[in-house]
């Protein structure tokens, strides 16, 4: 690995982690991610080499609030937790471009197809890969400092960059959020997410309450990393199946 490289990752990861508290940082190569590239994107995406992955924790208190189902609050934190993570993409595009390079930020929450659940690209795939977190029983990443109370953003990138080690860990003999999705939609084994079981009840959700958004909530705030998690590989979920992505509705 190049002085270069390393140099660009520290400038980069300093400059993330000064905006605000509770932010991850991670870099993988894109190299076996590419299939998870959107068509809309994936020429010029195919020719950055590096995605750089960033996790911003949610408001703990407010998903606190949360009982069976989701709630106007976390709607809020929700959607202004991915307005605050667009804006952080833009900003560290900015600084990349600044540099010399190109990058191009893929959005905190597009779904381009709703019943496949499709965004621009894979950021929980990028994610683990970066080593934010493993991939968790509840079919979202698990950090180990916030769980999975977190959202994630990405931006891909022609500069040369120091790559992160994915996590050897997993979510080990926990099964709290198997017990509490309200739709019986987890499991320890595959096929361990019903895609369809948890995206009808998202949609009953968004009828009721005033929420109006396919959103829940429950199985991130029972999930809550380092207090929860254990060492160890998860061996029972392969990830494979993500075809059934959560970008919008968790
Ligand atoms: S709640 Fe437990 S089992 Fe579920 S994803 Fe989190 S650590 Fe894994
Ligand atoms: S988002 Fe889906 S899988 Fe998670 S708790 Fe809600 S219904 Fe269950």
């Amino acid at each position: 690995m190049s002085e270069e490289a390393i140099t660009n990752y520290r400038r980069l990861k300093q400059f993330v982690l000064s905006f605000t508290d509770g932010v991850l940082f991670g870099v993988a190569s894109l190299d076996g991610l590419e299939e998870k590239l959107d068509t809309e994107i994936r020429d010029v995406a195919l020719k950055m080499k590096y995605g750089i992955s960033i996790a911003k924790r949610l408001p703990v208190a407010a998903l606190e609030t949360i009982t069976d189902r989701p709630n106007r609050i976390y709607k809020h934190i929700y959607r202004q937790t991915n307005i605050q993570l667009d804006n952080l993409a833009l900003l560290l595009v900015d600084k990349i471009q600044g540099m010399g390079y190109s990058a191009l930020p893929i959005p905190a929450s597009v779904v381009l197809d709703w019943r496949k659940q499709n965004s621009h690209f894979s950021h929980r795939h990028l994610a683990v890969a970066a080593g934010i977190g493993w991939w968790g029983r509840n079919n979202l990443v698990v950090t180990p400092q916030y769980g999975s109370q977190v959202r994630l953003v990405s931006v891909l990138t022609d500069m040369p960059l120091k790559v992160d080690t994915p996590l050897d860990r997993g979510c080990g003999d926990c099964t709290d959020c198997i017990s509490a999705c309200p739709a019986g939609a987890l499991s320890l084994t595959p096929p361990f997410y019903d895609f369809q079981k948890c995206y009808s009840k998202l949609r009953e959700f968004a009828k009721k309450g005033g929420i109006g958004y396919d959103i829940c909530g429950v199985c991130i705030k029972v999930c809550k990393g380092k207090e929860r998690s254990h060492e160890g590989k998860l061996t029972e979920v392969s990830g494979e199946d993500c075809e059934h992505s959560k970008p919008i509705g968790f």
